[in-house]
């Protein structure tokens, strides 16, 4: 499953433990290695809290807590929160909430700033061995002199500063001396390596911000790469996995670790998630949200873990997606086909059945007595059948689906039209005998007759047999909700594909939410509460939203029950 293009593992939800990965080889590897001795494997999960957890992220959560949990290890929750300027409480809050609900507990919890005081104290020992310097270039000019990836870069001219002077400098940094980018702390590493990372990094730029948690008593902060690798050491982290694009930062990685003489972590490095007709960057979610383009970052249509799981999505069928995608070495793009087939592969265990008509047409059944009604009784979860059974009132006017009827039927169309015979789901047949049409000529109901032999959607005694089950919902029993639709965020597979001059929000699908009012449920929904899923019969998954008021129903389309992904997997079989 390497290379790009889309990926087509088969997806053996449940197989998700014992599906081999490379990560956990080299687990398997190094404790049989004894390689940290008997200290249990330990792995972190290192958020930046700038906005809110995406799918993309669920991969890297499932990776870091699952093969620890596999091994018998532990996993630290650690805030990368060394970028003063672009963090917020609201984010950290999210990110705890997300973690937990995909059902993962953390051993520790941490941010890199309880760790500011430890770096420093290292900075200042790799400046006495001769390791790291004060610059005075500016951050323009530090980047005109790096060179390029043909061409060695040029040493700064404050590279051989007596340790002395280093020293006092740094310390004047830190006290506040020089204005934001005045300095910076650099390594001395070597200006003409091939990997531009190990071309004297800075280790250390000044930034007169309160941090989220440390306030003001720092103006100085360490870069991702001077923090990472050695937050990981302190926290004995043995196994830190984290995506492609840092495998270039690997080298600097574990130079810091060997200069300062510290708990060799180790750097492992695995595929970003891509998912088809998404995008998963938090600046450009964010983009998305400070734009009004989506309601916030939990709209149902967002990739982010709050907005998935309003629209429905569970928390299984998430980590089953997340195992069945794997890891690789070389990144790829998933279809988001695959996703929808791990949520109603869940959702078909679990979510109880209902009938709701989302376009009602009146149908009325002319020889059902007026004013009688009766109660069926109906499953409510084939797949479960411990889940019982319940009633669904049936009376003389009902809601069936506007788009089950036509008054001319194409070819192939078997649902109910004029003289045909049909299947109310657990209720009875019935045949269609006219329409009545409104002032505009739009058909506003249907008269049928009910065979009362029929009794429960049976077949009668004849043996006759219909082609089509329809649901439906009795008119004087029927609850009403609004029901959201959603369609993809994004008309292309990769969003992030435009003319030029235009940026990826020309690609939105201005089709993505459809609002249905005045749709027809049964009235065992009346108190459903936010967060409950349900199957409409023939429509797909629903789940209540957070909108939802008692008698003021809303419902969202978590997935519409035809899988394409099925059909991608048969093909390909
Ligand atoms: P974004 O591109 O959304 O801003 P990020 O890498 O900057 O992502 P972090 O908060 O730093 O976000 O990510 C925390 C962890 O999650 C990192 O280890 C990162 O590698 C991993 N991660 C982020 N995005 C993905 C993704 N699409 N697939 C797999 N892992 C991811
Ligand atoms: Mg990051």
């Amino acid at each position: 499953m390497s290379g790009p293009g889309p990926k087509t593992t088969p997806g053996a939800a449940g197989a998700a433990e014992s599906r081999p990965n490379f990560i956990r080889d080299i687990m398997v590897e190094d404790l049989k290695a004894k390689k940290y001795g008997d200290a249990v494997l330990q792995t972190r999960f290192p958020p930046e809290p700038n906005g809110y957890l995406h799918i993309g992220h669920a991969k890297a959560i499932c990776l870091d807590f699952g093969l620890a949990d596999e091994f018998g290890g532990r996993t630290n929750l650690r805030f990368d929160d060394t970028n003063p300027e672009k963090e917020e409480t609201e984010y950290v809050d999210s990110i705890m909430a997300d973690v937990k609900w995909l059902g993962f507990h953390w051993e520790g919890l941490f941010y890199a700033s309880d760790y500011f005081d430890q770096l420093y104290q290292w900075a200042l020992q790799l400046i006495r061995a001769g390791k790291a310097f004060v610059c005075d270039l500016s951050a323009d000019e530090v980047r005109r002199t790096r060179g390029t990836l043909t061409e060695p870069g040029q040493n700064s001219p404050y590279r051989d500063r007596p340790v002395e002077e280093n020293l006092n400098l740094f310390e004047r940094m830190r006290a506040g001396e020089f204005p934001d980018g005045a300095r910076t702390l650099r390594a001395k590493i070597d200006m003409s390596s091939p990997n531009m990372n190990m071309r004297d990094p800075v280790m250390y730029r000044i930034v007169h911000a309160s941090h989220h948690r440390t306030g003001d008593q720092w103006c100085i902060y360490p870069t991702y790469d001077y923090a990472h690798g050695q937050s990981d050491s302190i926290e004995r982290v043995t196994h830190s996995m984290c995506t492609l694009e840092f495998a270039d930062h690997q080298p600097l990685y574990r130079w810091y670790i060997e200069q300062l003489g510290i708990f060799p972590s180790q750097q492992i490095e695995f595929d970003r998630l891509n998912l088809t007709y998404t995008l998963l960057s938090k600046r450009k979610l964010l983009q998305l949200v400070n734009e009004k383009r989506v309601s916030g970052w939990d709209d149902p249509r967002m990739p982010t873990l709050c907005g998935i799981r309003r629209r429905g999505y569970t928390p299984e069928a998430i980590r089953n997606f997340c195992a069945a995608v794997g890891v690789s070495r070389t990144n790829g793009t998933t279809d988001i086909a695959m996703l929808e087939h791990f949520v109603r592969e869940d959702l078909n265990r679990r979510a109880p059945r209902a009938m709701a008509v989302l376009r009602p047409l009146k149908l009325v059944i002319d020889n059902y007595p007026e004013g009688q009604s009766e109660e069926f009784e109906a499953q409510v979860n084939p797949e479960d059948p411990a889940a019982g059974t319940r009633q669904v009132p049936f009376s003389r006017v009902l809601y069936i689906e506007q788009e089950d009827f036509r008054e001319e039927p194409p070819k192939g169309f078997f649902r109910l039209s004029p003289g045909r015979e049909v299947r109310l789901r657990a209720g009875y047949f019935v045949t269609c005998s006219s329409v009545v049409k409104n002032a505009k000529g739009e058909i506003s109901e249907v008269h049928c007759t009910y065979d009362p032999a029929t009794r429960g959607g049976n077949n009668p005694p004849d043996g006759r047999k219909v082609k089509a089950t329809l649901h439906w919902v009795s008119a004087a029993h029927a609850v009403e909700a609004e029901v959201r639709l959603y369609d993809k965020l994004f008309t292309k597979p990769d969003p992030n594909q435009v003319e030029e001059g235009q940026d990826f929000t020309a690609n939105l699908n201005p089709d993505s939410l459809e609002v249905l009012t005045g749709c027809k449920l049964e009235p065992s929904l009346a108190a459903a509460t936010a967060g409950a899923r349900y199957q409409f019969e023939r429509l797909g998954y629903f789940c209540v939203d957070s909108d939802s008021r008692p008698g003021k129903l809303v419902f969202n389309r978590t997935v519409a029950l035809k899988d394409t992904w099925a059909k991608i997997q048969k093909a390909g079989s």
